[in-house]
């Protein structure tokens, strides 16, 4: 059993974190501002609400909790969002996560799981994408990203802080026994909007059709949430056992576009999804794949939803869950 701290524990990958490590008997505080997550995905009594930048707060969380690591997850997510209003997500990302190492310091806390993200690749020279690819960036929450990881390279190399981040692909899905899912707001993200589109019939926006992709839209890897939350306590177990510091692909292994994952949506729930054909969104590469070998040789880890089909039926019973009826 370790002492965890989970940061942005209250989102959706890294509720589905906590819950995972909580039923594996690990003691895991979490701290979240709630300004994008939900009170509701913490198990009760494990909820600090306290933003990165509030160094006398963090301390009191530390100077109690006596963590053996942190799993940071606490970040804003939406690409366009981060086109708009740079600041934003240079400040939260990269400064909250400063704040959060500068915490760790002073409390001795030397073992960090970092939530990173395919979008540090911007448009990949290969695709599958391996670690080792050039780095560049499209969009202001992939370089967010990146400077944090550049940061935790740097303190591997002058401090005793070891570390793992996790460059993950699209995260999706849920895990019906936690009662937990999705859930933004605003939603940016395609398979609930698949979802809105099905339930409501208004139409998702396809952003662009004219990429160099088979049939011209977006392909992205996308990997279940439950998949990605072993991977955390993957890391997190090589690390409490001195395991060394390193920088891992998380993702499925397989591109679907945007008109597949429609496709997939239909299927799943026998219903039609309207959509529209528009602009291309600001800051979207054409293809996301990785290759997860490093991770997979590594770790032994195997994602267990290994077709579209499996993703999108887990997020469609979450859904329904939230909505009542089918
Ligand atoms: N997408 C879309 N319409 C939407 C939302 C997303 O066509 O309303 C596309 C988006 O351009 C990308 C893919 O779906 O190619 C996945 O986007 P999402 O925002 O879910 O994840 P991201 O790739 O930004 O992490």
């Amino acid at each position: 059993m370790a002492r965890i701290l989970v940061t942005g524990g209250a989102g959706y990958i890294g509720s589905h974190t906590t819950h995972h490590l909580l039923s594996l008997g690990h003691d895991v505080q979490v701290l979240d501002d709630l300004s994008k997550g939900y009170a509701h995905n913490v198990p009760e009594g494990r909820l600090h609400v306290v933003n990165l930048h509030d160094t006398a707060a963090l301390d009191r969380v530390f100077s109690k909790g006596h963590f053996d690591a942190v799993i940071h997850f606490a970040a804003f997510i939406a690409v366009g969002e981060s086109v708009r209003e740079p600041e934003k997500y240079f400040r939260n990302n990269t400064g909250g996560s400063l704040s959060l190492l500068d915490t760790m310091r002073r409390h001795g806390v030397r073992r960090l799981v970092f939530s990173s993200t395919a979008a540090v690749y911007g448009n990949p020279e290969h695709v599958p994408i391996v670690e080792d690819q050039t780095l560049k960036p499209v969009n202001p929450y992939g370089e967010s990203k990146l400077m944090t990881e550049t940061t935790l390279r740097w303190l591997d190399e002058c401090s005793s802080l070891r570390y793992v981040a996790l460059r993950y692909f699209n995260a999706c899905g849920a895990e019906s026994k936690y009662g937990i899912g999705e859930e933004h707001e605003p939603e940016t993200h395609l398979i609930p909007l698949i979802f809105r589109a099905i339930r409501t019939g208004k139409p998702i926006t396809v952003f662009g059709n004219d990429y160099p992709t088979p049939d011209g839209t977006c392909v992205r890897d996308y990997v279940h949430v439950s998949d990605l939350a072993e991977a955390h306590r993957l890391a997190l177990d090589s690390l409490l056992a001195g395991g060394p510091s390193g920088v891992f692909n998380a993702g499925m292994g397989q591109g679907y576009s945007v008109m597949e994952v429609i496709r997939a949506a239909e299927t799943v729930t026998g219903r039609q999804a309207s959509f529209t054909l528009g602009e291309r969104r600001e800051g979207d590469p054409a293809e996301l794949v990785a290759d997860s070998s490093k991770l997979q040789k590594t770790f032994g880890w195997k994602p267990k939803y290994d077709t579209l089909a499996s993703i999108v039926e887990s997020a469609w019973a979450f859904d329904a869950h939230k909505h009542g009826a089918v």
